[in-house]
């Protein structure tokens, strides 16, 4: 008999442990999991080298260090013009994941049901059921992956606490417009609905499209818990420094759960965050034009195959259909990929609760956040799908 919990035996491993595994163990090159295979910025490095001689290497505060609070404040008045309180409205966690566990058990109550858009980042659903929540799940229709307004409208009901939105959206690239946005915050209000706001690819956007953040709407700022992290920006993954930023009552709930989860977040890398996060303006023309360039790269790459890919607005991912590939389902297509040409790439159904898995049937999530060499082996790998389709 299982010694393990009910509440987590269902989870099952994560997609992204699963298929770097598998791209390992075949030598495949992997587009699955979302980490850059390159170093960050030199200058990233730098600070990172100098916080470690920074007398930082006991507890931090719980919240995060006062100067941390005060540069994610500046970077959020900076870019989206918000006024926050760096002593009660800013929490450092342990990577945005840390913040959607937290604010769930922080959040939600056994029994209040909570709103996904399907597909979803995989930690959102785990993090309700984790906390007795009830999913609500509304599909995104491709290839634009808006919902439809009836169907949103639709799960929204008295017992609803809150709605999880990602904006810019893994997996699919979409970058939520303002309209789309507006029409969330109007049920949020008439619902008396929290919003929790998952941005941490908010830098990473193309032309034409433009990041807003929820919080920004009318009606919004008291309702709306934003969370983000230094990972995708910067290219530090493994740092694991991310921010939940909202009304003081909201904060302070993340709080409750957090300081019970991990206390605090790694001193040193809070302290490199400080110089990271002011530097962040100059920064991220340099990683658009980087993010661009890569995503013409394996968009070219997928567009020469025959998979059909859809153009992403944001993010570091391309979807795209595989149904030319005839496999019996996207664990299939992917499993096969490794093994006719040696790349590896995410299945979407890990996004998507059981009932729905069929909705990925015929995709794949390909990441682009790797090196031109990578990506370049990847195209010449890809090439080979035209004798197989
Ligand atoms: N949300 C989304 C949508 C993500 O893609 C990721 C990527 N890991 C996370 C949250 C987790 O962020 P972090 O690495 O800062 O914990
Ligand atoms: N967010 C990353 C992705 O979507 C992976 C995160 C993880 O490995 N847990 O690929």
């Amino acid at each position: 008999m299982s010694r393990m919990a009910s509440r987590v035996a269902s989870l099952g491993t994560t997609i992204f442990a699963e298929m770097t595994a598998l791209a390992t163990a075949k030598g495949a090159l992997n587009l699955g999991q979302g980490a850059p295979d390159f170093n960050p910025p030199p200058e990233v490095m730098t600070w990172a080298q100098e916080a470690l001689q920074t007398p930082c290497h006991q507890y931090a505060h719980g919240w995060g260090y006062p100067e941390v609070r005060s540069a994610i404040v500046e970077h959020a008045r900076h870019f989206y013009g918000q006024t926050l309180d760096p002593q009660r409205e800013v929490l450092v966690t342990n990577g945005a994941t840390e913040g959607i566990f937290a604010a769930m058990q922080g959040l939600v109550e056994a029994g209040d049901e909570v709103i996904l858009l399907e597909p979803f980042y995989d930690s959102y659903l785990a993090g309700v059921l984790m906390a007795g929540g009830v999913p609500r799940f509304v599909p995104l229709h491709a290839p634009t992956w808006t919902f439809d307004p009836q169907e949103l409208r639709a799960a929204f009901s008295p017992r609803t606490k809150l709605i999880l939105l990602n904006t810019p959206h893994n997996p699919t690239g979409k970058v939520f417009s303002r309209a789309e946005l507006q029409f969330i915050a109007d049920l949020c209000q008439e619902f008396d609905v929290l919003a929790l706001s998952d941005e941490v690819y908010e830098h990473i956007v193309f032309e034409g499209a433009q990041h807003v953040r929820l919080a920004t709407l009318d009606g919004m700022a008291e309702r709306t818990l934003t969370l983000s992290s230094l990972g995708k920006t910067f290219s530090v993954t493994g740092w694991k420094i991310g921010w939940a930023l909202g009304s003081a009552d909201l904060v302070s709930a993340v709080n409750r759960a957090k300081q019970y989860i991990s206390y605090a977040s790694a001193s040193v890398l809070q302290w490199a965050a400080v110089a990271i996060l002011n530097w962040t303006p100059h920064y991220v023309p340099a990683l658009q034009a980087m993010y661009s360039a890569k995503r013409d790269l394996l968009l070219s790459a997928l567009q020469a195959s025959p998979l059909i890919p859809s153009p992403p607005q944001g993010t570091y991912f391309i979807m795209a259909d595989t149904s030319a590939l005839k496999c019996a389902d996207d664990r299939a297509f992917a499993a096969w990929l490794v093994e006719a040409v040696g790349v590896a790439c995410i299945p979407p159904s890990a996004f998507y609760n059981a009932a729905h898995r069929s909705l990925a049937q015929n995709w794949a999530r390909f990441g682009f956040c790797k090196t031109d060499e990578t990506l370049h082996a990847a195209a010449h790998r890809l090439e080979r799908l035209t004798h197989l389709a």
